[in-house]
C-alpha cells in the first residue's frame, strides 16, 4: 500500500516539476492532473487484469504483480490453499467414515427429515433387499414392506428393537433381523438391522431340545408315580409287588440312561477336542467291546426267548488309536448295541476295522430291518428316532448317534450311513490318519 501511495505522489511530483518550469502554477497542476488521470487508468486497467486472473481456471501467482496487487494476489492463493487442504482433509475423513461403516457388520441406513434413505451401507442393503444406489430418496416404509415394521416405524417411540423376516427369506432359508430406529441431528433417523438368524435357529434348538428333556423325563417319571400310587392304595401279594418293582425299575434306568447320555453329551460339549497323547490299542479294545456285544445279545436273548445274534468279528489290526478312550469306546459301543438292539434275535452282526491310506475304518453291518432313506440325514440329531417305541422298548435315549457323531468331530472324523430297507444297516466311523499310529508302545 505504501509503495502504491509513493509510486502516486513520485508520479505527480516528477510530472508537476516540469509543468512548473514550462507554465508556472497552472502549468505544474495541469501535469498534476494529467498525471492523476494516467495513474488512475492505469489502476483501472490492472483491477481488470485483476478481475480476469481472479476469474481464471488456475490460480498461479502471476510474476508481472507487483507492490499491493502482489500481496492481494499471494493472500488470495493462500487462502485458497487451506481451504482446498481442509476439504480434501473433511473428504477423506467423510471416505474413512463412510468405509467404517461400510464394513460394519451391521446394516446402517440414514434416513433423511421425510425418513428417505440418504446412505446405507452394504450390509443393509443385502439385509433389507435395498438397491445403494438407485433407492436412494426413497421413502424406506415404502420399501421394506414387512408390516411389523410398518407398524413399528409408525410408533412414537422407537426404544426397542423388532424382529423382522429378511429379504432373501423363503421357507427353507428363514432369515431374522432385528431392526432398529436411532433419532438423530434435526428429526433425521438411524436404521440399524442386525441378523440374528444363527440366535434364533440356537434359541429354537434350545427350546427344541429343552421340550425333548422334559418329555424324555415326564414320561418314566408318570410311569414310575403310577405304580407308587398303585403300591400305596391297593394291597398287592409278594408276586404282585415284586412285578411292579420290576416294571418300577426299568423306568428308573430309562431316567438313568438319558441322564447319563445327557451328561455325556453336554461334556463332548463343554470340552476341548481330545489330544493325541493317549494312545488306545485298538486290538485289546475291541476284545472288550466284542464281549460286552456278546453279553448283550445274551441277556436279550434270555428276555426275548429266542436265540442270540451271530456276532463276528474281522481280525483286529495292530495299531493303536490316538485320542479319548472313553469317547472312542462309547462311539463304537453305540453303533454296535445299536445293532444288536434294532437287528431281530439270530440276526446276524459283522464288525470289521480297516486300515486305509486315509486313516482307519470301523464298519458295523447288521441284518436288521433298515432304515428308509428318508431318515438317514436325520438320525444323528438329538432323539430322533425312525420308531419310537422299538427305541424305548430297547432302553434307547435317542441320544446314541447323537454323541457317536459329536465323538467323531472331535476326533476329526466323521460317521456314515448306508442302509436300504430290508437289507440291513450299515454304520462306518472314519478317523483321519492323525489319529492312526503303528507304534504300539
Ligand atoms: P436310540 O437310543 O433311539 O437307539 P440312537 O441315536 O442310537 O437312539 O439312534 C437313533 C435312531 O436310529 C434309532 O431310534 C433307530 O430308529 C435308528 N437306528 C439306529 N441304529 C439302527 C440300526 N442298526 N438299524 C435300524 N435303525 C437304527
Amino acid at each position: 500500500m505504501i509503495f502504491s501511495v509513493v509510486e502516486l505522489v513520485m508520479g505527480v511530483l516528477v510530472a508537476a516539476v516540469p509543468g512548473w518550469f514550462i507554465g508556472g502554477v497552472v502549468g505544474a497542476l495541469a501535469a498534476a492532473c494529467l498525471a492523476l488521470s494516467t495513474y488512475s487508468l492505469v489502476m483501472v486497467w490492472r483491477i481488470h487484469r485483476f478481475e480476469q486472473w481472479l476469474g481464471g481456471p488456475f490460480l498461479v501467482l502471476d510474476p508481472p504483480w507487483q507492490g499491493v496487487w502482489l500481496e492481494m494476489s499471494s493472500r488470495i492463493l493462500r487462502l485458497l490453499r487451506t481451504q482446498e487442504k481442509q476439504a480434501s482433509m473433511h473428504e477423506k475423513r467423510l471416505k474413512d467414515f463412510l468405509l467404517a461403516i461400510q464394513a460394519s457388520p451391521n446394516g446402517v441406513v440414514l434416513l433423511d427429515e421425510d425418513s428417505r434413505i440418504e446412505w446405507c451401507n452394504n450390509t443393509a442393503a443385502s439385509h433389507l433387499g435395498l438397491d445403494a444406489q438407485k433407492d436412494r430418496m426413497q421413502h424406506i416404509v415404502h420399501l421394506v414392506r414387512d408390516p411389523v415394521f410398518a407398524k413399528y416405524f409408525a410408533q412414537d417411540e422407537h426404544s426397542t428393537e423388532v424382529i423382522i423376516d429378511g429379504r432373501s427369506s423363503s421357507v427353507i432359508n428363514a432369515r431374522k433381523l432385528s431392526v432398529q430406529l436411532h433419532a438423530y441431528g434435526d428429526g433425521r433417523l438411524l436404521l440399524l438391522t442386525r441378523d440374528i438368524t444363527a440366535l434364533a435357529q440356537a434359541d429354537a434348538m434350545r427350546r427344541d431340545f429343552v421340550a425333548n428333556v422334559s418329555h424324555e423325563i415326564r414320561t418314566p417319571l408318570t410311569v414310575l408315580s403310577g405304580f407308587v400310587e398303585t403300591l400305596q392304595s391297593i394291597p398287592l401279594d409278594d408276586a404282585e409287588t415284586q412285578h411292579y418293582l420290576q416294571l418300577m425299575s426299568v423306568q428308573s434306568d430309562r431316567i438313568q440312561s438319558l441322564v447319563a447320555d445327557l451328561l455325556t453329551l453336554s461334556q463332548l460339549e463343554g470340552s476341548q477336542s481330545p489330544g493325541v497323547q493317549e494312545k488306545v490299542h485298538l486290538p485289546t479294545l475291541m476284545m472288550h467291546i466284542h464281549a460286552d456285544a456278546l453279553a448283550l445279545t445274551e441277556l436279550l436273548a434270555a428276555k426275548g426267548d429266542g436265540p442270540v445274534h451271530q456276532i463276528d468279528m474281522d481280525p483286529v489290526p495292530e495299531a493303536a488309536l490316538l485320542g479319548s478312550r472313553s469317547e472312542l469306546i462309547s462311539a463304537v459301543s453305540n453303533l454296535i448295541n445299536n445293532a444288536i438292539r434294532y437287528t431281530p434275535l439270530g440276526g446276524s452282526i459283522h464288525l470289521q476295522w480297516s486300515l486305509t491310506p486315509e486313516g482307519a475304518v470301523f464298519a458295523v453291518k447288521d441284518s436288521g430291518p433298515g432304515i428308509a432313506a428318508e431318515h438317514l440325514p436325520r438320525l444323528s440329531e438329538r432323539f430322533y428316532r425312525v420308531d419310537r417305541s422299538r427305541s424305548r422298548e430297547t432302553g434307547g435315549t435317542g441320544l446314541g448317534l447323537a454323541i457317536t457323531k459329536h465323538v467323531m468331530q472331535r476326533h476329526g472324523g466323521e460317521l456314515r450311513i448306508e442302509s436300504v430297507v430290508g437289507q440291513g444297516a450299515t454304520f462306518k466311523l472314519y478317523l483321519p490318519l492323525s489319529r492312526v499310529s503303528s507304534q504300539l508302545d
